[in-house]
């Protein structure tokens, strides 16, 4: 969906026009210009043609029913990975901000698929309203964004930033930038600047060791970026903004998840108001590493809440159908169940 072009091609006609497009995309959420009635035939057509807004798309559904992940194709045939997590009142959308990922984490399926390009910013926003058609038909809303999916979103800063503005708008999507979360592996100079932006979002941090040579195995980026000069960038974000950051930890047997790394994480989160998550690596075929077990993780967790930290323990979504990110576009869609086509 090429948002710029829908405005472009609208600008000859009354303005109220484009005011019905963003009605009918963001609030109606239609699948296909042919439904905005109010709408001559004429233009219908012809935004059919020029600038179509239907989403090209499978859609996977994990046998608990909690987790759909949606394989959508863009328009130079790329695939990129949207996730929905189902969570009593909550319907959290995990959305992708590139076509692979120049980072290449050790661990993570996206890194080990290599960069491709950035995701426009109509290419961010489509994957929500894709899960807002998907859930207006079961009568649900989407309640929650969190840039999670593949990619490092402030590698792409100024599509995210774009992205999250049209997500925001009062009279578009209209969702809370409270209930937007971005997560990073860590680009000081962009969470710095991301402290100055007029914009509530919530930041992740992706940790997953407190120490830089097991970090540095894990992510390569903490080679560029050691973990001093991101966590220097993460207290000007929070004295600036006050805001909660959210460590993510990944629990990897047998590499952070000992006693010591539990201590480690205490000392080097215990400047911050913080909330440290704690997730069960997902591990996927051709994987070097194994998940901590579950005694291992309750260990760890019971240890930082010892030391009275913000702990949690995420649910691991969606394990049958490959939910973390990247497995599923990496795999382009072989095993996986399929049980719809499009929400249409
Ligand atoms: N690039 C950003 C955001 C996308 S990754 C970042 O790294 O933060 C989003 C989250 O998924 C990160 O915390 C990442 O570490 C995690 N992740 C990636 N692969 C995973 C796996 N195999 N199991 C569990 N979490 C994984
Ligand atoms: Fe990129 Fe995040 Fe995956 Fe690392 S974990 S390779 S930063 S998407």
């Amino acid at each position: 969906m090429n948002l710029k072009l829908i405005e472009k091609t609208l600008a000859s006609r009354p303005k109220f026009r484009l005011t019905q497009a963003q009605k009918a995309i963001f609030k109606e959420l239609v699948s296909d210009w042919s439904q905005v009635t109010v709408f001559p035939k004429e233009l219908r057509d012809k935004l059919n043609i020029v600038c179509p807004i239907t989403i090209d798309s499978r859609v996977y559904v994990s046998l608990d029913g909690r987790t759909v992940k949606a394989l959508l194709t863009m328009q130079d045939d790329e695939n990129i990975e949207t996730v929905l997590m189902k969570h009593k009142e909550r319907n959290t959308i995990c959305v992708s901000t590139q076509v692979g990922c120049p980072l290449n984490c050790s661990f993570c399926a996206t890194g080990k698929m290599g960069f491709k390009r950035n995701l426009e910013i109509g290419e961010i926003v489509e994957q929500v309203l894709f899960f807002g058609r998907y859930l207006k038909a079961k009568k649900e809303k989407v309640t929650n964004i969190v840039f999670m999916g593949m990619g490092e979103p402030f590698l792409n800063y100024d599509n995210v930033l774009g992205a999250i503005r049209y997500l925001n708008q009062k009279d578009g999507f209209n969702l809370g930038a409270r209930h937007i979360s971005i997560s990073t592996s860590g680009i000081p100079d962009k969470i710095r600047k991301f402290a100055k932006e007029d914009i509530e979002v919530n930041l992740a941090l992706s940790l997953h060791s407190a120490d830089d040579s097991t970090r540095t195995k894990l992510m390569p980026v903490n080679k560029a970026y050691p973990l001093q000069r991101v966590l220097d960038a993460l207290t000007y974000y929070q004295d600036k903004t006050h805001r909660k950051i959210m460590f993510e930890y990944i629990m990897i047997a047998g590499i952070n998840d000992s006693e010591a790394d539990a201590r480690k994480l205490i000392e080097l989160t215990k400047k911050y108001t913080c909330l440290i998550n704690l997730i069960p690596y997902n591990s996927s075929q051709n994987s070097i590493y194994k998940v901590s077990t579950t005694e291992r993780i309750a260990k760890f967790k019971k240890i930082l809440e010892s030391a009275r930290v913000n702990v949690l323990q995420r649910f691991s979504y969606g394990r049958d159908i490959d939910a973390a990110c990247g497995q599923l576009a990496n795999k382009a869609h072989k095993k996986n169940r399929e049980l719809q086509t499009d929400p249409k």
